[in-house]
């Protein structure tokens, strides 16, 4: 029986050898597998010719798959052969991306100088987007004038912040767009042949195959390990766009690589079971719009735009092992030199950038070096920050390898993924969009408003897919903190995408978005911060501070001493905000100190506004969560501060704070001119890694949830700073980290807080929980220091509630703090005994008179949250992880597990913390009490409980 691929960890490779065969002399190399992830025996696969090139790189652990195997039995072994038709493919669950394979081919060093440094904001880069843009339109059957308007537009603020007007860009994208549309009439669109195009048809949808034109057509590739967008497949084959000018017949070999990797895609679409390389497009077109932009008279050459390239099985299988070359790069995060390619340094753009990295960073590099290498302590700390990130990248990767291991249904069950969409309409928008509606099932996901995500007609990697933005989700519970009453019924899913589908499934989109900013930090804060900056970060000097007198807070110590430790702080400054302690309205009061400066009394009086240049700082106010950077705006309002620019999405952003958000798109100046002169400026701190704020430079940033924060996730915001103030509870939820490494689970706050203890403050009066409540919490997390801040807190009991009356109680629940113990047994992440019991206990307090909206509940898994939202619709129920930040009158638990406490409940108890100190006047813990009293602080904890 032959098979259509064997696939395996590698346990042994033999040294390449040449051998003389019937053909000639050719090279071969033998490695040993272990199929079915090392369970199975032990098989020899035996790569020929070039893909012996791929046994420099391949090391024993690695897993290989190969496709369409030359196979045979020798000795009662059966072995396999790479040669012929076959496909080696190193790591083919890490997803090496098509532009990176492009990077790769010019200098393998170049792919790694973009990982480190990628958010750049220079004007080729911007002007290329804009011309892509127009690209699509024109494709879309749109008009030129109108295209090249709108999307000029539309980078107001890009264009705005490099100092250009959009007349000058509009004429620049001009000249690119005419060298389009002048391609595209000359007869290669379509009418006139008689094929239908996607653009001229929206009741219908069009295999790429047949399409005549489909543009920004994103791909996944699960037998190549490969993604990429190509920017427009015609009949099914790839075209790429070059805003750079190309005057050879030839296009430039990495663009043909480029469009070669997404014929590759393509075939494998195309051919279904059979052979990808067989099936891929013949022909590839690159497109350098620059060239008809030169001036005729003085460029010689071919100045036509379009240049047409075949594609045959020999470039198609370089492809496949450059990408190789990659994943095996990536298996222990090696760096390359650039010396594994035929690169030229001297024509090389990126040689500056190349000599100072190798310099600072002490690495070897085929370019050579310049500069002197930053001390040892911060090399090791580069090493292991970008090990760990790239660990983060490949965990990325394994989920999009879920895309094709797991079922729909498994999916599903797992958060990842909507199914079973009904579409009900498609409807083309203004600037060539779609947008695609459909109803759910009322199942929860992981997925948001505003989301990213892989819409698609059933199968987001062979069907049709799109890369969409979720613009309403029906079927959203509201999050613990908006107003409103628990769970919405299923309602019409709306997304918006660049081309038309039948949307049924909608999957989370494993974006390495997150890992490119890391990366991008931790490259500006090692390499590019002064000496003196990153003295306090490496525990080589004390942080300073300059002595404040000026209260800013009279009626909580605590509170005035975190502003004035961060209004004289020259460094940094920590403030400890454990829950319900007016870390919110402290960080708004501090802000405005920070921004006053240094007043006169008589400026303060007067509220006259203090010029940045005469003392006052500009702030960037940062947080984790768009939630709580909106919270930090609503507390700067309330305190009449409004001198603020929020960057964020439109999705992003809350609709009362909509009025604080920069335009990105208008008049370039006027966007660019409203950011630069904003003297606070707010953003969480992914955006803070984006290029907009990296053009930005503050005196002071202020983050707030910083102990969520990763280090280099904090160091996104402080590294556009003098100085920086982190906000935080590193005894509430830590960093969220996909992979196994340690590095990132701590946060920079955490590390220097144990560090520096002296430069923090902890504010120790909380408002928010009877005393009762508070006592577990503040002996386990707090060493006791947590106190109510006056005694009205202490004292509140659900009887200060209007119309609410503890004697209808049932015994049980009258006390502030109770433990229920209602029997039944976990089913899988469920307990729906348990689920029964809390919704007696939630009717209960609704008949003694507390209203809904007062009552939240809190379940470790989110199968036990969607168990309970079935018999409590009108009560917000929610994992721990969506209720940080908010609070409720009463607090209901729900712990699931019983007989033993195999898996950790709530991961770690920083979210256990979280979950009791939601409470404000009751808290009801329900669980197995046996099963609890295993674990030293549950034990505790229902001991307290039952009181
Ligand atoms: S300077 Fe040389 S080694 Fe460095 S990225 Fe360019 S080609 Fe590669």
């Amino acid at each position: 029986m032959t098979v259509d691929h064997v696939r395996g960890v590698v346990v042994d490779i033999e040294e390449p050898k040449t051998v003389n065969t019937q053909y000639g002399e050719s090279d071969l190399c033998e490695v040993t597998i272990r199929p079915d992830r090392r369970s199975g025996e032990p098989t020899t696969v035996t790569l020929w010719g070039k893909w012996t090139e791929n046994a420099e790189v391949i090391e024993t652990g690695m897993e290989i798959a190969v496709y369409n195997p030359d196979e045979r039995e020798y000795q009662g072994e059966q072995q396999y052969s790479v040669g012929g038709d076959a496909t080696l493919v190193v790591q083919p669950d890490f997803l090496v991306d098509v532009t990176d394979i492009r990077a790769w081919v010019q200098c393998p060093r170049m792919y790694y100088l973009r990982k480190l440094d990628g958010a750049d904001h220079a004007y080729p880069l911007v002007k290329g987007t804009v011309v892509h843009e127009v690209f699509g339109d024109l494709l879309r059957g749109r008009d030129l004038d109108t295209a090249i308007e709108e999307q000029v537009d539309a980078a107001g603020l890009d264009i705005g912040l490099l100092g250009r007007e959009a007349d000058e860009v509009a004429g620049d994208v001009r000249d690119h767009a005419s060298a389009i549309q002048g391609w595209l009439r000359q007869g290669t669109l379509t009418e006139t042949d008689g094929a239908a195009t996607a653009a001229d048809n929206s009741e219908r949808d069009f295999s790429p195959a047949e399409s005549e034109w489909r543009s920004e057509m994103t791909l996944i590739s699960e037998r190549f390990g490969m993604k990429g967008r190509a920017d427009a497949v015609r009949r099914g084959m790839p075209v790429e766009l070059k805003t750079g000018k190309n005057t050879k017949r030839e296009p430039r070999f990495q663009d043909k690589i480029q469009a070669t990797a997404y014929a590759l895609m393509l075939g494998e679409r195309a051919a279904g079971a059979g052979s990808a390389v067989e099936a891929a497009p013949d022909t590839g077109t690159l497109l350098y719009t620059k060239n008809a932009a030169v001036d005729r008279n003085e460029e010689s050459g071919d100045l036509s735009p379009a240049k047409e390239f075949s594609i045959g099985s020999g470039l198609l299988n370089y492809v496949v092992r450059t990408r190789n070359a990659i994943a095996a790069m990536e298996y222990d995060s090696g760096v390359p030199t650039g010396y594994e390619a035929n690169a030229k340094c001297e024509y090389c753009f990126e040689q500056d950038t190349c000599m100072a990295v190798s310099g600072r960073l002490d690495q070897e590099s085929k370019a050579g070096t310049v500069g002197r290498a930053v001390p040892d302590e911060e090399l090791d700390y580069f090493e292991s920050f970008y090990t760990a990130i790239e660990a983060e990248r490949r965990a990325v990767h394994r989920e999009y390898a879920k895309l094709w291991e797991q079922t729909p249904e498994e999916r599903a069950d797992n958060d990842r993924a909507l199914i079973d969409l009904e579409p009900i309409g498609r409807t083309e928008l203004d600037g060539g969009r779609w947008e695609l509606r459909a109803t759910g099932t009322g199942a929860v996901s992981k997925i948001r408003e505003g989301n990213l995500v892989l819409a698609s007609d059933g199968d987001p990697v062979t069907g049709n897919a799109e890369l969409a933005r979720v613009e309403r989700l029906g079927n959203e519970a509201p999050r613990a903190s908006d107003s409103g009453n628990g769970n919405a019924v299923a309602e019409e899913i709306v997304v918006t995408a660049d081309e038309p589908l039948d949307l049924r499934r909608l999957d989370v989109y494993p974006s390495e978005l997150t890992t490119d900013r890391l990366q991008n930090a931790l490259h500006d804060a090692v390499l590019l911060q002064s000496p003196e900056q990153k003295d306090v970060l490496f525990g080589r000097r004390e942080p300073e501070f300059n002595a404040v007198e000026e209260t800013f807070i009279d009626n909580n110590e605590a509170q005035n001493e975190a502003v004035q430790l961060a209004v004289g702080a020259e460094d940094f400054a920590l403030v400890h905000g454990p829950p319900g302690t007016g870390k919110t309205y402290t960080l708004a009061r501090m802000v405005r100190a920070l921004v006053e400066g240094s007043k006169t009394p008589s400026e303060r009086a007067s509220g006259e506004r203090s010029d940045p240049r005469d003392g006052g700082d500009r702030v960037l106010l940062s947080a984790f969560t768009n939630r709580a950077v909106d919270n930090l705006l609503e507390a700067l309002e309330d305190q009449g501060y409004t001198d603020i620019v929020r960057v964020g999405t439109e999705s992003g952003v809350r609709e009362d704070m909509q009025k604080y958000r920069l335009e990105t798109s208008g008049d370039p100046g006027e966007c660019a001119g409203r950011l630069q002169n904003a003297q606070v400026v707010a953003a969480t701190t992914a955006t803070c890694g984006g290029s907009t704020l990296q053009t930005q430079d503050f005196d002071t940033a202020v983050v707030d949830e910083a102990g969520q924060l990763t280090e280099p996730g904090t160091l996104a915001a402080t590294t556009l700073a003098d100085r920086f103030v982190l906000v935080g509870d590193h005894q509430q939820l830590p960093p969220v980290v996909q992979s196994e490494d340690e590095t990132l689970s701590t946060s920079l706050f955490e590390r220097l807080i144990d560090a520096h203890p002296d430069a923090g403050v902890m504010l120790d009066r909380q408002y928010r929980m009877a005393q009762h409540i508070q006592a577990f919490a503040s002996r386990e997390f707090y060493d006791g220091q947590l106190r109510p801040a006056t005694g009205e807190v202490a004292a509140q009991r659900l009887d200060d509630l209007d119309g609410v009356s503890t004697s209808r109680l049932p015994e049980g629940l009258r006390d502030r703090v109770a433990f229920v113990d209602p029997g039944g047994s976990q089913v899988g992440n469920t307990n729906p005994t348990e689920a029964d019991r809390i919704a007696e206990i939630v009717a209960s307090y609704r008949s003694a008179g507390v209203p809904a909206d007062d009552i939240g509940v809190i379940a470790p898994y989110r199968a036990q949250v969607a168990e309970i939202s079935k018999r409590l619709p009108d009560v917000t129920v929610d994992t721990v992880d969506r209720f940080q930040g908010s609070s409720k009158e009463v607090i209901v638990i729900s712990f699931v597990a019983t007989g033993t406490l195999d898996s950790p409940i709530f991961e770690d108890y920083r979210r256990i913390n979280v979950a009791l100190t939601r409470a404000k006047k009751a808290l009801v813990l329900v669980g197995d009490g046996d099963a609890l009293a295993t674990d030293e602080v549950y034990g505790r904890m229902v001991e307290w409980a039952r009181g």
